[in-house]
């Protein structure tokens, strides 16, 4: 378990200005990890997001303010993956996190030591951040109930949500090589499709990209192949989470998906957010699933905990919108939606036991995301196929220009945040791509 300690006191203030701000998503409470790099050639390294800053984690290693499992850690940071710290145990990234929160309080004795920011801090603006982790393996689940009965209802009407939805969380293994960092742009892909009219499937430019709204778990300690992770350890195999975009073709998967699932259709881009926030920074806003609706089955005795599985996050993401045309008339984003992870039918821990029941083997830097995040209400839909049904009622951005699905130019910008009463807001960043034209064949 991750208690709560002195690192979540929703009164603790940093002397890196910029992170006191009531709306900043890297307080001193959150000290999430990532990769940053100074510039395009170089390698990059591990660094923590505090305000509009990266704390540079080797210059801090280098300048002998880590000390035990804190410097033990700190000591797997001069490269341009988090796997090495993933990997450690609890311990050592509970003392990396009270060092660092010691470190950048207000009033810290390490504020007087001449010259020392200049040294361990690089401004966030001017830094190139990477892909946090050297993702072996990714893995897409179906995690709504909302999303899956949506989604169903609309590629099979007699028959939206299929009979195992309920007993078995539903998932399929995806395509690691194409994810790529918050701000790298996405090409329309190409594919084949069928349209309903047509009497031969044909291949060309997707017309109807899509993105799909996901919370994102990290690896940490993995499993040995062939030993199942347990309901009631599954969370501590987690290391952190990430807002994910699983940008989809609608018209290649509706052709392709029968029989064996997502292929093509997701294999093309997978867009993540550059800063990981531990589940240590979570420990505030971990909360239990929602209660199941009554008639529902209870879960199987693997999928079920012998204590309470509080390992759902209590999280909001949001996903905002601007065309080509409202960015050069200078409008502002257009909000779509805003969902809630507290809505998803599987926990975390359940997914993590579900992957493993058959041995499989879980690694550090694995990613293990949990589908679209869409909840009950029209404006909690985590992707424009449940929006715009299908394309059937096509959104009105404020310039007047209709989508159905994504056009070119059109940016989609993923932004996550958890908040309640007694704990200070920490949130994700953001997870943005712009769509740009398939090639001139
Ligand atoms: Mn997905």
């Amino acid at each position: 378990m991750r208690p709560l300690d002195e690192t979540h006191d929703p009164g603790l203030a940093s002397w890196v200005e910029s992170a006191n701000r009531l709306d900043a998503d890297f307080p001193i409470q959150n000290l999430p990890f990532g990769v940053f790099a100074r510039d395009a050639r170089d390698p990059g390294r591990v660094g923590v997001a505090i305000g509009d800053w990266i704390l540079d984690l080797s210059a801090v290693h280098a300048e002998g303010l880590l000390t035990g499992d804190a410097e033990i850690a700190a000591r797997r940071s001069s490269v341009p993956h988090l796997n090495d710290l993933m990997r450690l145990e609890l311990r050592y990234q509970r003392a990396l996190r009270a060092q660092l929160s010691g470190l950048l309080r207000a009033g810290s004795p390490t504020e007087r030591i001449p010259g020392l920011a200049d040294r361990i801090l690089i401004r966030a603006a001017a830094a190139v951040l990477r892909v946090p982790a050297a993702i072996g393996n990714y893995t897409d689940f179906y995690a709504s109930v909302y999303h899956a009965t949506n989604v169903g209802s609309l590629f099979r009407p007699d028959n939206p949500l299929l009979p195992n939805y309920k007993w078995v969380p539903i998932g399929y293994h995806g395509r690691a090589s194409s994810i790529v960092v918050s701000g790298t742009p996405v090409r329309r892909p190409s594919g084949q499709c069928k349209p309903a009219d047509a009497a031969a499937p044909s291949v060309g430019p997707t017309r109807a990209l899509d993105y799909e709204a996901e919370l994102g778990f990290f690896v940490g300690r993995g499993n040995a192949l062939g030993e199942p992770v347990a309901l009631d350890d599954a969370a501590d195999r987690l290391f952190g989470i990430c807002l994910v975009n699983d940008w989809s073709a609608r018209d290649i998967q509706s052709w392709e998906y029968q029989p064996l699932g997502p292929f093509l259709a997701k294999n093309f881009a997978t867009s993540v957010s550059p800063w990981v926030v531990t589940l240590e920074a979570l420990a505030p806003f971990r909360t239990e699933a929602a209660p199941r609706p009554p008639g529902d089955p209870a879960p199987l005795p693997y999928l079920t905990g012998t204590r309470p599985d509080a390992s759902a996050v209590d999280l909001t993401i949001e996903v905002w919108l601007s065309s080509d045309r409202m960015r050069a008339e200078g409008r502002a984003p257009m909000r779509l939606s805003a969902g809630s992870a507290r809505d998803l039918y599987w926990t975390p821990a359940q997914l993590i036991a579900h992957h493993t029941v058959t041995g499989c083997n879980l690694q550090p830097g694995d990613l293990v995301a949990t589908g679209t995040v869409s909840g009950p209400t029209s404006d909690s839909l985590g992707c424009l196929l449940e929006i715009t049904r299908r394309g059937a009622s096509p959104l009105t951005l404020p310039t007047g220009e209709q989508r159905a699905f994504l056009a070119d130019g059109d940016e989609v910008t993923l932004r996550g945040y958890c908040a309640r009463a007694g704990a200070r807001r920490i949130g994700l960043g953001e997870c943005r791509g712009v769509i740009v034209g398939a090639p001139a064949r």
